[in-house]
C-alpha cells in the first residue's frame, strides 16, 4: 500500500518504483522490467514531453549490473 518513492509516468501510464540496486517498472501487463526496458517498449515510441523515462534508462540512475 505504501508507495513512497513512486512516480507514474503520465504519458505511458507506468508506475515506476525507486528500488535499492535499481528502479523497478510495473507495466499494466505482464512482468516487471526495468526503466531501460520501459524505453524500449514504450516511451521511445511516445517521446512526449512530461514522460519521466526519456532518457532510455541510461544516465543519472546509474544502475549497472555486475
Ligand atoms: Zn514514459
Amino acid at each position: 500500500m505504501s508507495e513512497a518513492g513512486a512516480q507514474v509516468c503520465p504519458i505511458c501510464g507506468v508506475k515506476i518504483l525507486k528500488l535499492i540496486g535499481g528502479d523497478r517498472v510495473l507495466f499494466s501487463s505482464g512482468p516487471p522490467g526495468t526503466r531501460s526496458l520501459l524505453w524500449a517498449k514504450v516511451c521511445q515510441y511516445t517521446q512526449k514531453p512530461g514522460c519521466i523515462n526519456q532518457n532510455g534508462g541510461s544516465g543519472s540512475t546509474g544502475q549497472r549490473l555486475p
